[in-house]
């Protein structure tokens, strides 16, 4: 059993609430929402983050960017916009170390780094 937290929310050992699928990606309610609309869409393959990711399969990390746009326009986020966020390593903040996009909107988000 892998230890990977997404990993095990991929083979169905940790619920999760899906709202996107397709063969290669998965896209889930984050469970900590920021937003009224706040989902995580990852490559369904481990890849610790988007730098390792992009490098080694760059053709599933264009399915992840067409997952984001497709889980936008679920939430009905095109028309207000949206904001997409890969935390990368410590400085980053990120906490899950297989590479996720945060999907993020529902309102005005306000300055990026505030
Ligand atoms: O970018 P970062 O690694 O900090 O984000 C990880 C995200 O994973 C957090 O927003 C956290 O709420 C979410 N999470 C989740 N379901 C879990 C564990 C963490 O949605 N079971």
């Amino acid at each position: 059993m892998t230890d990977c937290l997404f990993c095990r929310i991929v083979a169905g050992e940790i619920p999760s609430t899906v709202v996107h699928e397709t063969a290669t990606t998965l896209a889930f309610r984050d469970i900590r929402p920021q937003a009224s609309s706040h989902v995580l869409v990852i490559p369904k393959a481990h890849y610790a983050d988007v730098a390792e990711l992009a490098v080694a399969d760059p053709g599933l990390a264009g399915e992840v960017l067409a997952a984001v746009a497709a889980v936008a326009e679920a939430e009905g986020l095109l028309k207000g916009g949206f904001r997409t966020i890969f935390n990368t390593g410590e400085h980053g903040g990120q906490e899950v170390a297989h590479v996720h996009a945060h999907v993020v909107g529902g309102a005005p988000l306000g300055p990026m780094l505030a």
